[in-house]
């Protein structure tokens, strides 16, 4: 174990790559730099709210005295570190936004542990960068208890993600207005302190395309595959170019299975711009997302995303399409031909479709036939967009469905639970249900790995947003009782667990309607 302020932080990047080290903050520009120094802005009075025990071991580092809370509040740097802000570009909900970068994230160096794995450490909330543009680099307690609890919580649930190692509440107030409508309002700060082996997006590679500076965008693409995808540096067949499609190739089908990940667990992300897609499939900044309560395909939690739903639940594997054509564009400059580049991304609907079509067999607890068993697989979903029950309850409740049930009443009252209102074509669910059955029973491996495998697949506990509403209240008045029941609660998220059952409910009415609970916004 080592201690955050002792460490000698590397500082890879900023040492491989070009930067502006002048450290000054005032929004501007970079053309020609990776990155620019950054040096958080001191808050007045940080206190240590949460600290990943879990995530911490794993990386060998110590639990925090002091000075290291310091360090997570952004108001020691020491002297290995190297604090920047990344300069990145993207398209946000479907247009050219140009350059953006880290407006509030710093990264202060790189930790390396004894086994050598290497994880960037980055501050969200610490202040001003050049990158800031009109906003002052800042993350209330409400958005960072989000991003702090989610992205935990995706780990646990087996779905690659950025890491949260704590949450630091800074004791200056941030004004913000919430949804955007005139009602501005103070609220208490925070910084979380993400781990990830790289916070490269997209958007990295982007920008540098948009400026043309194509020996910066070969050096980073270089980087990424050495570092990241080190397997294909080491094949010397390879010629340049077929190393660039293979890489290319492995992002389409990362970002391919991060899709089918998220559809699993009914994860909407609500932002997917190309600055929040990261290069190495993770799931990455945690902005309005939310669970689905009610399996409703057209849900979009993002108030902002409200006029044209691009980023609703059903909608997340076509713009992470979409997204991957602005990558194949921003890397395009690095070949002769585009033939093959193009080849690769179209693949990602074959691929994104195999994968998903797996993912729902496995969910539904079915053999999987030759023809991937699409018939069913749709029909189930149609027939859950139609009824609209609770998502996870409905799985949980399939899961354990007594296969010795036969009458419609029988069915529909044990499925009762799950139910936001009766489903009004009772007939027509209780007719899949029963063909579900039948194909069940048709099972040639044994029920318990049938019930291994849906298990592993359907969790029981989600953080729902209701849930997460409820404890960032109850943690700006003081008290953290249910905020830690739920950090409990998400590191077990497919385990039946009576105490936690207090979870295992539906979405109650009150959060129907709740700002901050089913409509969020970009404000945060
Ligand atoms: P997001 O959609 O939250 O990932 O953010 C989009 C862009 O806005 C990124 O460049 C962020 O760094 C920037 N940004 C968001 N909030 C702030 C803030 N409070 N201060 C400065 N920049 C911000
Ligand atoms: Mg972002």
């Amino acid at each position: 174990m080592e201690s955050l302020s002792t460490k000698i932080f590397k500082n890879e990047f900023a040492d491989m790559f070009e930067g502006d080290v002048s450290g000054q903050l005032n929004p501007r520009q970079t053309p020609g730099v990776f990155y620019a120094k950054a040096i958080p802005t001191p808050v007045k009075a940080p206190q240590l709210l949460a600290w990943s025990e879990e995530l911490a071991g794993e990386l060998e580092i110590a639990e925090p005295d002091e000075t290291d809370v310091d360090i997570l509040a952004g108001n020691f740097i020491s002297a290995s570190m190297f604090p920047y802000a990344a300069c990145y570009a993207g398209h946000q909900f479907g247009n050219w936004a140009g350059q953006l970068g880290d407006g509030r994230a710093i990264t202060l160096g790189e930790w390396t542990t004894s086994k050598n794995l290497v994880y960037e450490m980055q501050l969200k909330g610490a202040g001003l960068t050049p990158y800031s543009r009109r906003g002052d680099g800042r993350a209330v307690l409400r958005s960072s208890v989000r991003e702090y609890l989610m992205s935990e919580a995706m780990h646990y649930l087996g779905i690659p993600t950025t890491r949260a190692l704590s949450l630091v509440s800074t004791g200056d107030m941030v004004l913000r207005d919430m949804f955007y409508n005139g009602n501005a309002a103070y609220e208490p700060g925070a910084i979380v302190m993400r781990i990830s082996p790289s916070f490269l997006r997209f958007g990295n590679f982007e920008i540098l395309a948009a400026r043309q500076e194509h020996e910066h965008l070969q050096q980073l693409a270089d980087w990424t595959i050495k570092k990241f995808y080190p397997h294909l540096e080491a094949d010397k067949e390879f010629t340049a170019h077929q190393k660039i499609i293979a890489w290319y190739s492995e992002v389409v089908e990362k970002t391919a299975s991060l899709m089918v990940n998220w559809r699993r667990v009914g994860f909407v992300h609500g932002v997917m711009n190309t600055d929040n897609m990261s290069i190495l499939g993770l799931t990455i900044d945690y902005g309005p997302f939310s669970f689905l309560d009610a399996f409703d395909p057209d849900f979009t939690p993002n108030t902002t995303d409200l006029p044209g739903r691009r980023y609703a639940f059903d909608k997340q594997h076509t713009v992470a399409y979409w997204n991957l054509g602005c990558l194949a564009s921003a890397i395009a400059p690095l070949l002769k031909t585009t033939e093959e580049l193009v080849t690769v991304l179209e693949a990602y609907q074959e691929i994104y479709y195999d994968k998903y079509y797996a993912m729902m067999a496995n969910k539904l607890g079915i053999d999987q036939r030759e023809d991937g068993d699409s018939g069913l697989i749709d029909a189930f979903e149609q027939m859950l967009a139609t009824v609209k029950p609770d998502m996870t309850i409905f799985y949980q409740l399939l899961t354990t469905m007594p296969l010795t049930l036969v009458h419609q009443e029988e069915i529909l009252s044990y499925f009762n639970p799950c139910f936001y209102s009766q489903p009004s074509d009772s007939e027509a669910f209780f007719m899949l249900i029963n063909t579900y059955l039948e194909r069940i029973a048709a099972n040639t491996s044994s029920a318990e790995s049938r019930l291994i495998k849906m298990r592993a697949n359907n969790p029981r506990f989600i953080l729902r947003n209701y849930m997460l509403h409820e404890a960032i209240g109850n943690l700006e008045k003081g008290d953290n009782r249910l905020f830690m029941k739920l950090k409990t609660a998400m590191q077990q998220p497919y385990d039946v667990i009576d105490d936690e059952d207090e979870f295992f409910k539906l979405r109650p009415q009150w959060a129907d309607d709740q700002p901050g609970s089913s409509t969020l916004s970009c404000s945060s």
